[in-house]
């Protein structure tokens, strides 16, 4: 067998899921690569065997298929193979419990330190999401103080390095794990990761380097939107020191126009004209996002029939959609004598 997984784990064939898992465990804890003498390799390896054995059934279809089945694609690996850091535990039952012991926050230590995310509400109306426009908001927030630009030193004045970190950023943090303690690399708590603290602080943030207050700011939407869609701004959410500011997310809410309904590009709507109208012909106004046009109703058009005025509906990348306009023939309930006469007349003409 090119790859034998119970040879990797130092386990034998009929071993149970438990001594599979801890000799998982003695073989991570030997190899990973953030021990002195770890061994990326071999500790990949050892993942790759146990995300396989440790599950019942994917160890059955080894035992039957081989290393084979769950190599180079579907069947099997997950997401290793990428580089250390770029696992992916979501389908590995049994697997999370452990790495979650053995990473800890440390996945969060290595992301980028961002502030927070908002999220707002933004009414349009139906034309303002058809062709797009630019919104004044007025949002609380936190941002970077204007005064310092975000340092916490007042200006003019130096930035001394770190004493925390001596200038790094960072700083050396161990985790006690089911694997023994383990090092990792947090942002200095002294100086949010700048690594230089002001020597006089700034007179408006007090050193914090934020500040939190009413921002107005324009939001350009663009056309084409629909209902319930959300416009993410990046950098428009709040600022955090030492960081990305967090994005801005825009929720918008189209409102309803009781002449139009939409389908994606598509804008449709009904026209109710006479039933001499539709018998003789006629030539109609009818309301679009453009305003009012012209339209031809042909002699003998039926209720129901559509009409498609190419070009009027919603912007989209590859032009405007088109409007479509359902033509509903209304019959009078009430008519004169004369005009009764009159359509038995036409009534006859027909036959
Ligand atoms: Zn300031
Ligand atoms: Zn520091």
């Amino acid at each position: 067998m090119p790859n034998d997984y119970y040879k990797t784990l130092g386990v034998d064939k009929s071993a149970s899921q438990d001594e599979i898992k801890k000799a998982f465990r003695k073989e991570a804890h030997k190899y990973h690569p953030d021990k002195p003498n770890g061994d990326e390799e071999k500790f990949k390896e050892a993942n790759a065997a146990y995300q396989v054995l440790g599950d019942a059934d994917k160890r059955a279809k080894y035992d039957q298929y081989g290393s084979a089945a769950f190599e180079g694609g579907a069947g099997g690996g997950g997401g290793f193979g990428q580089g250390f850091g770029g696992f992916d535990f979501s389908g590995a039952e049994g697997f999370g419990d452990i790495f979650g012991d053995i990473f800890g926050g440390g996945r969060n230590q290595q992301r980028e330190r961002k502030g927070n995310d908002i999220q707002i509400d933004l009414d349009l109306t139906f034309s303002e999401a058809v062709f797009g426009v630019e919104k004044e908001l007025d949002l609380t927030k936190v941002s970077n103080c204007e005064r310092c630009g975000g340092t916490g030193g007042e200006p003019g004045e130096a930035m001394n390095t770190c004493g925390g970190c001596h200038g790094e950023g960072v700083q050396m943090k161990a985790h006690r794990t089911v694997l023994g303690v383990m090092q990792s690399k947090v942002t200095c708590s002294e100086c949010e990761g700048l690594g230089e603290k002001p020597k006089v602080e700034c007179k408006d943030c007090s050193g914090s380097g934020l500040d939190k207050g009413r921002h107005h700011m324009e939001v350009k939407i663009p056309a084409g939107v629909d209902n319930g869609a959300t416009l993410r701004l990046r950098g428009e959410g709040e600022a955090m020191k030492g960081g990305a500011s967090g994005d801005l997310y825009v929720r918008l809410h189209v409102k309803r126009d009781k002449r139009f309904e939409r389908e994606g590009a598509t804008i449709h709507s009904t026209v109710k004209i006479g039933f001499t109208q539709a018998a003789v012909g006629d030539t109609i106004d009818v309301d679009t996002v453009d305003g009012s046009v012209e339209l031809k109703i042909p002699h003998g058009t039926q209720s129901h029939t559509q009409f498609r005025l190419r070009g009027k509906g919603v912007p989209t990348r590859r032009g405007r959609g088109d409007h479509l306009v359902l033509i509903e023939v209304v019959v009078p309930k009430k008519l004169t004598h004369k005009q009764v006469k009159m359509l038995k007349e036409l009534d006859l003409t027909e036959k």
